[in-house]
């Protein structure tokens, strides 16, 4: 027999947890199925940045020569790309190159201003109201450049965020020293996004899923959704290793398995999984004052209480999250070439994960027309910590047909 629930959510990351939040605060009934361990996924061990300053998407003018400029650096660069003839996937590549220009950019910076900004507000409400101690700081972002010209291109891009509300502050050579004495003395300048803030993810996720169990919800982990039933428009049943479940809304949030775990709705999600890596050290004995972002070699740098977290690398791949410790070297090696550092590091933990990531680099989170009781959110790439907040209060307000805290059309699904 069929388990019966007012919601059910699928996945247990960023986006389905903080979902799972807001319809609680709402009132509603969550039930929500993790195949693994809730935020344990891609959404744990990520650079922990929450960045309300990334109104330009992945998929810009220049990105795709410098992509491949980068790839013929195979020990530095960060970037790379699987190799596949599957249809999909090279559909998906083409419509990512088709989406790098001016337009898109313009297209794309209101709609991730607005739920940068909302979750931004969230995010700090959140773990002040639940009194969460996740090593959160309202620092800024700094990114730092070796280069005249990068550190230029930098400003100019800062401009841009400028024009639209982003705070940013310029520092020459001399000023960033001043302002980050952990780095070295090749940095030309910097440009820290004051706006931004930073925490320990798996730390800050650990505490919302205590707190959403303590709100009730129903947590359904080592459970796998296999698939869905459908009749007439409607996703009758949710298929799951625990038996089918039944419910007024399904929230599809599966991160990068998105299109996988979705394939019997038959619906285009295109989400092309994009792995990434960290390596976590015990506090050096210089730490960065606040999270830094290495321009150049396009590594992040962050501070989280006694630990310090070094990410990179975007590379399209299969959903799979092993690790290549080749890599994991190349980003210990980048991080070398912006800050002091002592020669011997104490490791505590290598990591990769997935970002969703959509062709022009927005996320998708919406109703779809297909199925009235299916809502999805995902596609979130390189943000999807820092959006979640938002997500989640504009998903409960999908479900309760309130009006949206900011237009959503550009974000529904079939703009594909
Ligand atoms: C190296 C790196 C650094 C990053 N740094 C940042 C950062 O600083 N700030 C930021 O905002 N973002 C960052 N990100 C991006 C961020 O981690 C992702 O956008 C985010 O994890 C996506 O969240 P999600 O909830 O959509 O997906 P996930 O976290 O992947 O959650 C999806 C969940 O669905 C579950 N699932 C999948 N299939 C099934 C199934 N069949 N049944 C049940 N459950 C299933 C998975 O197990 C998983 O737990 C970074 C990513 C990487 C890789």
């Amino acid at each position: 027999m069929a388990i019966q629930t007012d919601i059910i959510i699928v996945g247990g990351g960023s986006v389905g947890l903080h979902c799972a939040y807001y319809l609680l605060k709402a009132g509603r009934k969550v039930t929500l199925v993790e195949q693994n361990q809730i935020g344990d996924g891609s959404s744990s061990g990520n650079a922990g940045q929450i960045v309300p300053s990334h109104i330009i998407p992945l998929a810009a003018p220049g990105i795709v020569s410098t992509a491949f400029k980068w790839m013929l650096d195979s020990k530095n660069s960060p970037f790379g790309m699987k190799f596949s003839l599957d249809p999909t996937y090279i559909l998906w590549l083409i419509k990512f190159a088709a989406s790098c220009n001016d337009a898109n950019v313009q297209q794309a910076i209101p709609p991730l201003n607005a739920i940068g900004q909302l979750s931004t507000t969230n995010f700090s409400q959140i773990i002040t109201q639940e009194k969460f101690e996740c090593a959160y700081q309202e620092k800024g972002v700094l990114f730092l450049y070796k280069d005249a010209k990068a550190f230029e291109d930098g400003i100019e891009e800062g401009k841009v965020m400028q024009k639209h509300g982003i705070p940013i502050e310029v520092l020459d050579q001399e000023a960033i020293r001043k302002f980050e004495p952990v780095i070295l003395d090749s940095i030309v300048g910097g440009i820290n996004m004051s706006g931004d803030s930073n925490v320990n993810p798996a730390v800050y996720l650990k505490l919302l899923g205590e707190r959403l169990r303590e709100m009730g919800a129903e947590i359904y982990e080592n459970t796998s959704v296999t698939g869905f039933d459908l009749v007439a428009g409607k996703i009758q049943g949710v298929k799951t290793s625990a038996g089918v479940f039944e419910a007024n809304e399904v929230i599809l949030a599966a991160g990068a398995a998105t299109p996988i775990v979705g394939r019997d709705l038959r619906l285009n999600i295109p989400v092309q999984s994009a792995r990434g890596y960290s390596m976590t050290i015990s506090a050096p004995k210089k730490m960065p004052r606040q999270p830094l972002l290495l321009g150049e070699r396009r590594v992040a740098v962050s501070p989280m209480g006694d630990l310090l977290r070094f990410t990179g690398r975007l590379e399209l791949s299969n959903v799979d999250r092993t690790v290549n410790q080749k890599h994991i070297v190349g980003i210990e090696r980048a991080v070398r070439e912006y800050m002091q550092l002592e020669e011997k590091l104490d490791v505590k933990e290598t990591w990769a994960g997935l970002r969703p990531t959509t062709p022009d680099g927005v996320p998708i989170i919406g109703r779809s027309a297909r199925y009235k009781n299916l809502i999805i959110a995902t596609g979130h790439a390189m943000l999807g910590l820092s959006l979640g907040p938002g997500t989640g209060q504009v998903v409960s307000e999908l479900v309760s047909g309130q009006k949206s805290a900011f237009d959503l059309s550009p974000l529904r699904i079939e703009r594909f």
